[in-house]
């Protein structure tokens, strides 16, 4: 890939260990691109770079529950984030659901590709469409529908 790309990582902790084995299995691409996390997700990262040497730009924000993903939202909005991957527990409360539903809405309406599982992830890495120059996403189109009365 030609592109640098700001790829936003984020993992809640029964996901951590699923994100750092994605991330070092997909060290060769990460380490060409910028890596935005939140703290504890990126640190992690960071660790695991560093036992297999890898040299990546990793820049932590705030903890999750300490306003990390807000962060990482208020980026999305700055158009500073080309990709996120966010690693939810489906399976266990949250307790900062609002920011997670933030981060994932600030996605959807900025229109960056966000992935919420390792499949997800992978396409998306491999993805042509980065250096097609004659690419342009589609935004979001938000029109008034009409539901029809029987
Ligand atoms: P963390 O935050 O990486 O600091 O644990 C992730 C989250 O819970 O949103």
């Amino acid at each position: 890939m030609k592109k640098q790309l700001t790829i936003a990582l984020v993992a809640h902790d029964h996901r951590k260990a699923d994100l750092v084995e994605w991330a070092v299995f997909n060290a060769d691409f990460l380490s060409k691109h910028k890596l935005v996390c939140t703290g504890t997700t990126g640190n992690l990262v960071k660790e695991a770079f560093e036992k297999k040497g890898v040299k990546a730009d990793v820049t932590c924000m705030h903890s999750g529950p300490l306003g990390g993903d807000a962060e990482i939202a208020a980026l999305v909005v700055c158009k500073k984030v080309d990709m996120a991957v966010f690693l939810i527990d489906d399976l266990n409360a949250q307790p900062h659901e609002a920011d997670i539903q933030m981060l994932l809405r600030q996605c959807r309406v900025h229109n960056v590709p966000i992935a919420c599982n390792r499949y997800s992830a992978d396409l998306m890495i491999t993805s042509t469409l980065w250096d097609k120059d004659d690419y342009v996403p589609t935004e979001p189109k938000y029109v008034e529908f009409k539901r029809r009365r029987k």
